[in-house]
């Protein structure tokens, strides 16, 4: 598989931070469901042999150890139980799935139950204080789509940080869908950033991280509604951009029965005010990626990892 370079903001080279320096790698991912891939998806230039889960899932755990983050979020995991769980608990992490309650996995035949966001940390670098998996709703109804909610406390620094994994609603026509439930998980955030004692506007005292599959592109709203939260948030691939203010051309890209889709939709949003970015894994180019798209035998998944080394801003009182 092409080497993916590490790239500091400003253009350097970078990602040699490991755990004892006090980098905290982040890795967002849809991991393509099994289900969904081989019975729902028709990527027409795919060899039906690079989605045999037997041999895929090699890449995919090839992928998450070839970084080792320290915090991995991950959507379309419908082998949670028996395969992510136990082969990562093996290698030091710990982690939480929350299925989707009406997968569309379970409409193929022989499928492997339902898919869902799974979020895992590294059980020597964190230590879990807390988890909620949570059913997204709009306008008070409950949707198809879920977040797992995670704050954990880092043993290097004592410092507390929450993450968030989503994977908001796909397609087209559901922009209205996909901005109410981005409004739900970011109203539950703001709720948990308000902890008593904080002053009403304060800074919240816990940085925050949201990893996901929006399946919406930077123009949407729900884009919109986090980049202008109060919550202070910031995209960390914009800091692969030259001016720092633009989103990467792709996170996923593939071609379907109904034509080619190269677009972003995947992004790691981290309190300005809590975090610094210190390198952000590039992404394939168009070559790497080659003209059959995604998935691949290269690439298990219609969608690239985004990995990023963020560490503690310190405050100045
Ligand atoms: P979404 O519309 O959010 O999409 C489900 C998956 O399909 C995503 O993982 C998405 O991948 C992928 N996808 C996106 N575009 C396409 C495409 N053009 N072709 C094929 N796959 C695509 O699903 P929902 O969560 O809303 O679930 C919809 C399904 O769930 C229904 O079809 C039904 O089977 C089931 N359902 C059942 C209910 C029941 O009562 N039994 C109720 C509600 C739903 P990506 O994110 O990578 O784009
Ligand atoms: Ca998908």
């Amino acid at each position: 598989r092409p080497h993916r370079a590490f790239v500091c903001p400003g253009g350097r080279e970078g990602g040699g931070g490991s755990a004892t320096d006090g980098i905290i790698r982040v890795m967002q991912w849809n991991t393509l469901a099994q289900a969904l891939g081989e019975g729902m998806d028709s990527f027409v230039n795919c060899p039906p042999e690079a989605l045999n889960w037997a041999e895929r899932k090699y890449l995919i755990l090839e992928e998450i150890l070839t970084y080792r983050p320290h915090i991995l979020c991950l959507q379309e995991v419908d082998h949670y139980h028996d395969t992510f769980q136990p082969t990562l608990a093996r290698l030091g992490y710990r982690g939480n799935f929350c299925p989707k309650p009406w997968s569309p996995c379970l409409d193929v035949e022989g499928n492997n139950g339902p898919d869902g966001c799974a979020l895992f940390y590294d059980s020597a670098r964190f230590q879990l204080a807390d988890s909620v998996n949570m059913h997204l709703s709009a306008l008070l109804m409950p949707t198809n789509q879920v977040a797992v909610v995670t704050t954990l406390i880092c043993r290097l620094t004592s410092k507390r940080l929450r993450v968030a994994v989503t994977h908001l609603k796909a397609r087209s026509g559901w922009e209205c869908l996909r901005s109410a439930q981005g409004s739900d998980l970011l109203r539950y955030l703001t709720s948990l950033a308000q902890s008593p004692g904080l002053p009403a506007g304060g800074t919240p005292d816990t940085p925050l991280l949201v990893c996901g599959d929006f399946n919406a592109v930077p123009s949407e709203d729900v884009y919109r509604l986090f980049a202008s939260s109060p919550l202070n948030l910031d995209s960390a691939y914009k800091r692969l951009s030259r001016d720092g203010l633009s989103e990467p051309a792709y996170t996923t890209w593939k071609i379907r029965t109904t034509g080619e889709c190269c677009s972003t939709l995947d992004y790691i949003w981290y309190s300005r005010d809590g975090f610094s970015v210190d390198a952000v894994l590039d992404m394939p180019t168009e070559e790497q990626i080659g003209p059959n798209r995604l998935p691949s035998f290269n690439y298990p998944s219609d969608h690239l990892s985004l990995v990023c080394d963020l560490s503690f801003k310190e405050h100045v009182d």
